[in-house]
């Protein structure tokens, strides 16, 4: 972090400053420019807070020149972080590419064990289902609750799969022993108490992407999680908001690579709520795969035309097969293994 001083500033007040700035833990460098001093700060800035150091009345500029994030930061551990499952090849992050499919919310017990049971013949390696649902409208069908998450457990026993579902507050979590990974919803990413929550909690986490925001506030909203000790967690591209309403969101496919470069959490992108359209889910899953995601989460239903949510979205789960198909071949090409 670089703090350029207003020009005219006693030696003595620029000497308090240093001793503030160094009080928090970093090594501070003065330079006299031609007409200024410039403050170098050396070590762990993540705790300095910028906009305190901007409202400083000695302070003319910051600009920050590491990331804000330290714990999700490549840079502080250069390895791709590996999340394992209790069942065999259930693995996302590293040399695996994974697939977690299922309906957007879980109806009824037929509908799910027969999905479940699609889905992992055609070689899913993780379930989802939503028993808790954020929906626009609170007209809309809300999910089964309790009922849902009983259905999922009894789902995973009989398939064998790991399961993935949302979780809404923090009251909920007691429900969630028996779940595999709790996925964090874009409407909650930034939702910090949430966050430092789940931080305290063993659970793997996947967390998604909030329809506005940047990546950095990804990457921090991931950061909360961590700093609480749980380093568990999957990012989600799952698409932000844009002009063209076409699609649902606007999948930002860039933001993959992006991500790789500056984190060493896994990736995985949700080309259904995307695109909203399950005709473009195998194009952007596709996509998904040759932009280096670790894997993709994937809507399918039994039913898509009679679903109590997202069936526009939906894949049936023969053309989920298909899919499985095609994507084991992309995989192929970039050393991924399905
Ligand atoms: C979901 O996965 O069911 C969901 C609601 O996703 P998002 O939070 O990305 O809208
Ligand atoms: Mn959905």
């Amino acid at each position: 972090m670089i703090i350029a001083i207003k020009p005219g500033v006693s030696k003595d007040e620029i000497k308090k400053l240093i001793t503030d700035l160094e009080n928090l833990g970093v090594k501070v460098d003065a330079s006299q420019g031609a007409s200024q001093i410039v403050l170098g700060l050396v070590g762990d800035t993540t705790v300095i807070n910028d906009e305190a150091v901007r409202a400083n009345h000695l302070v003319e500029r910051v600009i920050r020149v590491q990331e804000p994030y330290k714990r999700a930061n490549r840079i502080f551990h250069p390895l791709d972080t590996v999340l394992e499952f209790k069942k065999e090849n259930a693995k996302i992050g590293g040399s695996s590419f994974a697939v977690i499919a299922g309906p957007c919310s879980v109806e009824s017990r037929e509908q799910l064990v027969s999905v479940a049971e699609a889905v992992k013949k055609s070689g899913a390696a993780f379930l989802r289902g939503g028993a808790f649902k954020p929906r626009t409208s609170p007209y809309s069908f809300q999910g089964m609750g309790c009922e849902g998450i009983d259905l999922l457990v009894k789902a995973k026993k009989e398939s064998g799969l790991p399961v993935v579902t949302e979780l809404m507050e923090i009251s909920q979590l007691e429900l969630f022993e028996d779940i595999d990974m709790i996925q964090v919803g874009a409407r909650n990413m930034q939702n910090f108490n949430l966050l430092k929550e789940l931080g305290r909690s063993k659970k793997p986490i996947l967390l998604k992407r909030g329809m506005a925001s940047t990546m950095t506030e990804l990457l921090m909203a991931a950061e909360y999680i961590m700093a609480g000790g749980n380093s568990q967690i999957v990012l989600c591209e799952r698409g932000i908001r844009g002009f063209d309403n076409f699609t649902r969101n606007i999948l930002d496919l860039a933001v993959i690579p992006a991500l790789k470069k500056k984190t060493h959490l896994p990736v995985i992108v949700d080309p259904s709520h995307a695109t909203g359209l399950s005709w473009m889910v195998p194009a952007m899953s596709k996509a998904a795969i040759a932009a280096g995601a670790d894997g993709i989460i994937v809507e399918v239903h039994n039913d898509p035309e009679h679903a109590l949510c997202d069936g526009e979205q939906s894949l049936t789960p023969d053309q989920f097969d298909n899919l499985m198909s095609t994507l084991r071949k992309y995989a192929e090409i970039e050393g991924k293994i399905i």
